[in-house]
């Protein structure tokens, strides 16, 4: 057992995935390296992703967080509609992807080919045959019903995935499909503001719903700590004007260890996940950040 555990630790500072590893096959290789010598592949990298993926697949809590998220999504607008004032309409905006499709099998397929966004990205929205999330259409029928406007604010390419993403939400019968509703990132776009300015400007925007922190707002940096400053800033919003759906597959989140940049090097990339764990130490009996470096 002890050796188990000590092989499935290494596995984990290899960037492997334990499962994948044989306890003989990593004994081999710390016969002739160290952790520190051997070389990080985008192999590595991508298979460091196949419990995130496992978990969004095929597990009973991440159905169960959707449902979640928007069986309490319906009571909050109840509760908006009926003190709903003024002139302009009520609205809400969606994100797409993670909030109302489901791309795991593309995520699946990229650690399959060891490949990463944006490669086969667009082959994968022009399919057109993504499912829904859970919940997600039952609460969309809703609104729809009660008279709320409904928008689908995507960073998926207009130009690109325009017409996959169009057929996909029609296919799968989900309500106000249509060029007012449905916008996507249109060329020299930055972000998901203006298009939420656009709402704003004619409709009473009462609640949004995504997979990340910028579904919402658009903070002015993009920093570990800004972030979470972000979610003290509104701990009173989600659960209500936000609405905040699982992804631990990719994310700004990810893009913010990287400082951004997504073209260095994978040894670099497997650094940067890394160092900001907090670890447990058996030793001192007490937790502290990476030491690997
Ligand atoms: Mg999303």
């Amino acid at each position: 057992m002890k050796k188990l555990i000590a092989s499935s630790a290494l596995v984990v500072l290899l960037g492997g995935t334990s499962g994948v590893v044989s306890t003989e096959q990593v004994s081999a290789n710390t016969a002739t390296k160290s952790p520190q010598q051997e070389e990080i592949t985008k192999k590595n990298l991508t298979e460091q992703s196949v419990m995130s993926v496992a978990w969004y697949q095929t597990s009973a809590e991440a159905k169960a967080l959707y449902l979640q998220g928007y069986n309490s999504a319906k009571d909050k607008l109840d509760e908006k509609l009926k003190h709903h004032k003024g002139k302009k309409k009520p609205a809400i905006v969606l994100d797409l992807d993670e909030t109302v499709l489901d791309n795991s099998p593309y995520q699946a397929y990229a650690i399959k080919e060891h490949i990463s966004f944006p490669e086969g990205w667009h082959e994968w929205i022009a399919m057109g045959s993504a499912k829904p999330v859970y919940g997600a259409k039952e609460f969309l029928k809703y609104a729809d019903k009660k008279g709320v406007e409904i928008f689908y604010v995507t960073d998926r390419d207009h130009k690109q995935d325009y017409k996959g993403t169009y057929k996909n939400m029609k296919d799968l019968g989900m309500p106000q499909v249509n060029k007012e509703h449905l916008l996507l990132k249109k060329e020299g776009e930055h972000g998901k503001d203006a298009r939420r300015a656009k709402v704003r400007k004619n409709h009473d925007l009462i609640m949004l719903f995504g997979d990340n922190i910028l579904d919402f707002d658009e903070p002015k940096e993009s920093t570990l700590k800004s972030r979470t400053e972000f979610v003290k800033k509104h701990k009173k919003d989600f659960g209500d004007k936000y609405i905040i759906l699982p992804n631990p597959m990719y994310g700004s989140w990810e893009a913010t260890l990287y400082g951004g940049d997504y073209g260095q090097s994978p040894e670099q990339l497997d650094k940067l996940r890394k160092q900001e764990l907090t670890y447990f130490d058996p030793k001192t009996k007490t937790t502290k950040k990476s030491e690997i470096k």
